[in-house]
């Protein structure tokens, strides 16, 4: 059976007030034991949110982290430091990162090692562009990225690892991948993991990112593959996402 989890990408978005509306919100919600829920807020919120959400539902989340441990890297935050802050996932290869500051599939390999080392669970976010979808190209394109990964994995440190599939197109465009969209491309994820290990393929949590709410929630989260959501504008406002948290429990 696999846990569900709830991901709030806050990006390069919050404030310290909000990260204080969160920890009072959560503080009173109820949602089931067997949700995981993280917040992802930028570096400076992190021990502020590590404090506010202590008795809360709310684990911790990073959105990348340097491959190394510490050196020469002006403006960069390692692992071994966001494990020090209590941070417990990060997201590694979100198409922001691949897109804007041109990390490559060996790059996010790197990151993601970097985390498994410390401690930390990568949450890997693969996904195909628009142009990738129209050419027919979409499952070649995430299982590669997939593939780069986890072909280079133990079997130990694949088990640490989530999914988030996440069509470019329908990250903060309002744009969402139908349901069954969705569901075909994590379905050929889990299928490709089966080629590693079936029981690895089972376990494996896959989570859908793009455009998420509170309305679309639903039948995004009740498809078979889809076991979480990665959720970008949502996640800063506290009622639509507790309302996806509900719809995940
Ligand atoms: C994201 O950034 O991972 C994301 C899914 O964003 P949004 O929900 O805003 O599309």
């Amino acid at each position: 059976m696999r846990k569900p989890l709830i991901a709030g990408n806050w990006k390069m978005n919050g404030s310290a007030e909000l990260v204080e509306t969160f920890g009072r919100a959560f503080a009173e919600v109820d949602l089931p034991s067997s949700l995981e829920v993280l917040i992802h807020p930028p570096f400076p919120y992190l021990d502020a949110a590590r404090r506010a959400f202590a008795n809360t539902p709310l684990g911790l989340g990073a959105q990348t982290l340097n491959p190394l441990h510490s050196g020469a890297r002006t403006g960069e935050v390692s692992g071994q430091m966001l494990r020090e802050f209590g941070v417990e996932y990060v997201l590694v290869g979100h198409s922001e990162r691949r897109q804007l500051y041109r990390e490559n599939d060996e790059q996010v390999y790197d990151r993601l090692i970097a985390a498994l080392s410390v401690g930390i669970k990568p949450i890997l976010c693969v996904g195909e562009t628009l142009e990738e979808r129209d050419a027919g190209h979409t499952e070649d394109v995430v299982l590669r990225q997939v593939g780069y990964v986890m072909a280079r994995l133990e079997p130990e440190q694949r088990r640490q690892v989530t999914i988030a599939y996440e069509p470019v197109w329908a990250i903060g465009t309002g744009r969402t991948a139908t349901p069954e969209q969705a569901q075909q491309v994590m379905a050929a994820i889990r299928r490709y993991q089966a080629g590693f290990d079936r029981e690895l393929a089972e376990g494996l949590r896959l989570l859908y990112g793009g455009s998420m709410n509170a309305s679309n929630a639903d039948e995004l989260l009740a498809q078979e593959d889809i076991d979480g959501g990665l959720i970008g504008g949502a996640s800063l406002k506290v009622d639509d996402f507790i309302a996806i948290c509900q719809s995940a429990g």
